[in-house]
């Protein structure tokens, strides 16, 4: 359905934002509105693909299923003000003004408060800090009432994770799970834990050993339809210097084919989920992951329904406990729990930095040109697809940048600009916590750490390297390997302290005076390759 463009004079009741990570048709932001006198505003603006160096599949998969809502909304009799980018420039759809050029977000809401004066802004609560501050701003220099509705796509807000959290010296996960699962009754027997245990975790874990994973189940494809080639288009032409491809892209972009995923995992993957669960394989980028993280961050996919969907498949014989309880931990566990420490503890959260790591983030990070074979790999696969598994972002690319020392929020600007699934209340919790621990172990009670060698037992990946990860120094040195010692080194009395690692600290005892500063030598030779300054 064309929808009418709204004249000057036709009265605007309230304007209801709705942002790119918010594309949920049933969202708290609807409740209560009536079509007829109120309206839908949408932006596609380029400052946000441009304030971190955002790669092409994540500014696509954002705009294609923004513009599917519109159409959606369009359809259901809603006035959607729309601004569409072009190759050059921008369009609105929906107004009669032609905009303003302004490509910042609060520019073009001002512009449009200014145009259509409504009675009063409404928007579910944003999943970035400083998005939530700057629509407040615009808001108070408009003098137009704001409404932040509560996001009931999660199932635990803000008050019920303090409730957890307040009076408790540590935050630890599994507790958290472990109310999660009371509260909501998943994958409960009356009071108890389905299947016995909490926890499933040793049963999962495996690697696939020499012979590989096998005849792997390819995943449902979504091949782009009209809408979202006309977004490629446009992404390749204006976005033309970003890091990434899109010749691969096939991402769900509307709730159908997101419920068409889920449908896809829960019948072919699910099944060995938890198995396979940290496993990596050259070539193979998706293995038994379910490649949702998109679909359930751009709100397409109620994590409701991918609960449910996972607990009828174990209970219906068609999967085991072992990957049902591991998959369903992550939604409702550690997805909920990231997104509890990211509102308690930003805005100072993005500035923490426990190990003061000061290195640059090495180039090859947007062009996946290393000869480390691991990292190759993995980011190769980041670039074509926006899309790496979590031990391939925790225990590559991670590991690597902590290894090293990267700046957190450098690293943290990296992981949000290249994954499809990037949003910041998830993405900085995982990066600056759990991957680099500059939190100091809010939200991982120890630095994951591990030499080259953890690498060759979850993969393949050393068997076609030119270094070799049982090394630390010579010429064939595994950088992890010389890097996870170095580290060790540098960092002996902190890490002495956290008797979950002081066993990994002890190993330094065994090691001359001379092995030490032949790993503290080759460590800088790594830095000086890295196209990163020596170390100080
Ligand atoms: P699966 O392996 O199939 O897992 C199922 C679902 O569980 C995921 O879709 C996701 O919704 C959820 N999940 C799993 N692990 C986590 C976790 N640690 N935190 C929150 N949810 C989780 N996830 C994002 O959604 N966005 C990010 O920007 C993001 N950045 C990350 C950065 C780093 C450094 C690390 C270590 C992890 C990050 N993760 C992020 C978590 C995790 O890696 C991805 O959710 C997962 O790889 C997505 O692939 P999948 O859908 O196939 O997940
Ligand atoms: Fe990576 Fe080291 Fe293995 Fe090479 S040898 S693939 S750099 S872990």
């Amino acid at each position: 359905m064309k929808q009418k463009a709204i004249s000057r004079s036709a009265e605007l009741r309230n304007l209801v934002v709705v942002l790119g990570d918010q594309l949920d048709e049933r969202s708290a932001a609807f409740d209560g509105l009536d079509p007829r006198l109120d309206a839908v505003w949408m932006a596609e603006v380029a400052r946000e693909s441009e304030k971190v160096w955002v790669a092409k599949p994540r500014i696509a998969i954002f705009l294609a299923a923004m513009r599917h809502l519109r159409d959606a909304l369009n359809e259901r009799g809603w006035r959607a003000f729309y601004r569409a980018l072009t190759a050059d420039g921008a369009e609105w759809s929906g107004l009669p003004g032609k905009g303003i050029s302004g490509e910042t977000f609060a520019a073009q809401l001002s512009w449009t408060i200014a145009e259509t004066r409504p009675v009063r802004l409404i928007i579910v609560e944003p999943g970035e800090w400083s998005v939530r501050e700057e629509i407040a701003a615009v808001a108070k220099a408009a003098d137009v009432p704001l409404e932040i509705r509560t996001d009931r796509h999660f199932l635990c807000d803000a008050a019920e994770f303090a409730a957890h959290a307040d009076g408790r010296k540590q935050l630890r996960m599994e507790f958290f799970y472990r109310e999660m699962r009371r509260k909501t009754g998943v994958l409960m027997d009356g009071g108890e834990p389905a299947g016995g245990q909490w926890n499933f975790d040793h049963d999962n874990r495996d690697s696939f050993g020499k012979d590989g994973p096998g005849l792997l189940p390819a995943p449902r494809r979504f091949p782009p339809d009209k809408t979202t080639r006309e977004v490629l288009a446009m992404v390749s032409a204006r976005f033309a210097e970003h890091p990434g491809e899109l010749e691969k892209f096939d991402w769900p972009v509307t709730a159908a084919e997101a419920r068409e995923a889920l449908d896809d995992f829960i019948a072919h993957r699910l099944p060995d989920f938890g198995r396979w669960e940290d496993a990596m394989w050259s070539g193979e980028p998706w293995l038994y992951h379910s490649r949702l993280s998109a679909a359930l961050n751009l709100k397409l996919l109620d994590p409701r329904e991918v609960l449910a969907a996972a607990e009828r498949a174990w209970r219906e014989k068609r999967a085991p406990i072992a990957s049902v309880e591991g998959f369903i931990r992550q939604i409702l566990g550690w997805r909920e729990y990231v997104r509890g420490i990211y509102w308690r503890f930003m805005p100072g959260y993005l500035y923490r930095n426990t190990f003061g790591a000061d290195e640059a983030l090495p180039p090859f990070y947007w062009t996946g040109e290393t000869e480390m074979n691991c990292l190759r790999h993995a980011l190769r696969q980041t670039l074509d697809y926006g899309y790496a598994h979590h031990i391939q972002r925790l225990m590559v690319t991670g590991l690597f940048s902590l290894l090293l020392g990267v700046r957190p929020r450098e690293i943290h600007a990296w992981y949000l600009a290249v994954y499809v699934d990037a949003v910041e209340w998830v993405e900085l919790p995982n990066t600056l916590g759990m991957s680099q621990y500059a939190d100091g172990g809010v939200m991982a009670s120890k630095p994951y750490i591990a030499s080259g060698k953890y690498i060759q037992r979850m993969s393949n990946y050393c068997t076609g390297c030119r270094f070799d990860p049982a090394e630390r120094t010579g010429p064939r040195a595994c950088p992890f390997t010389t890097l996870y010692w170095d580290f060790l080194l540098r960092h002996e009395t902190a890490l002495a302290k956290n008797p979950r690692i002081v066993m990994q600290v002890r190993n330094l005892k065994r090691l001359t005076d001379e092995q030490k500063e032949a790993i503290r030598d080759q460590a800088g030779q790594v830095r000086a390759g890295c196209g990163v300054k020596p170390d100080k």
